[in-house]
């Protein structure tokens, strides 16, 4: 599947997961990394989307929207989440935009607290930083 990045990110196989999405140039602290990109579709398709996938690409925005980075994603889909993130997501006017929590090198993988997720909150945590708290969710 073809994908068009965001400036600045690759795509490559994660120690964390899978593949996760790594910076390719230096992103200082509190700059804006990339937005998250995705076909819109409603919550409640996104729970319907959610059941039986392993990978789950969805990213709410709101109460009524989420945007599935599996159909039109930019890279930040493949973000992986972290205990110990080097990123933060902030939600403005419908725009989901990752920030750096902290300097960023080229060659790190990004990576950010997802704190809340459709997946089951039993879903094991394996970002492997030394505060890890075990599951995805954050509750
Ligand atoms: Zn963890």
């Amino acid at each position: 599947m073809r994908i068009n990045l965001a400036h600045g990110l690759a795509i490559k196989s994660s120690p964390i997961n899978g593949k996760g999405c790594f910076a390719t140039v230096h992103f200082p602290r509190r700059k804006k990394i990339a937005e998250y990109a995705g076909e819109k579709i409603s919550n409640a398709e996104a729970e319907r989307r959610a059941v039986g996938r392993r990978k789950l690409r969805i990213c709410g925005v709101d109460e009524y929207y989420s945007l599935d980075g599996a159909r039109g994603g930019n890279g930040t889909h493949y973000i992986n989440h972290s205990c110990q993130p080097n990123s933060f997501v902030s939600i403005l006017y419908g725009h989901i935009l990752f920030y750096a929590l902290r300097d960023i090198n080229p060659g790190e993988e990004i990576t950010v607290d997802y704190e809340l997720t459709l997946h089951p909150d039993t879903k094991r945590c394996s970002c492997g930083a030394m505060n890890c708290r075990g599951k995805i969710n954050k509750q």
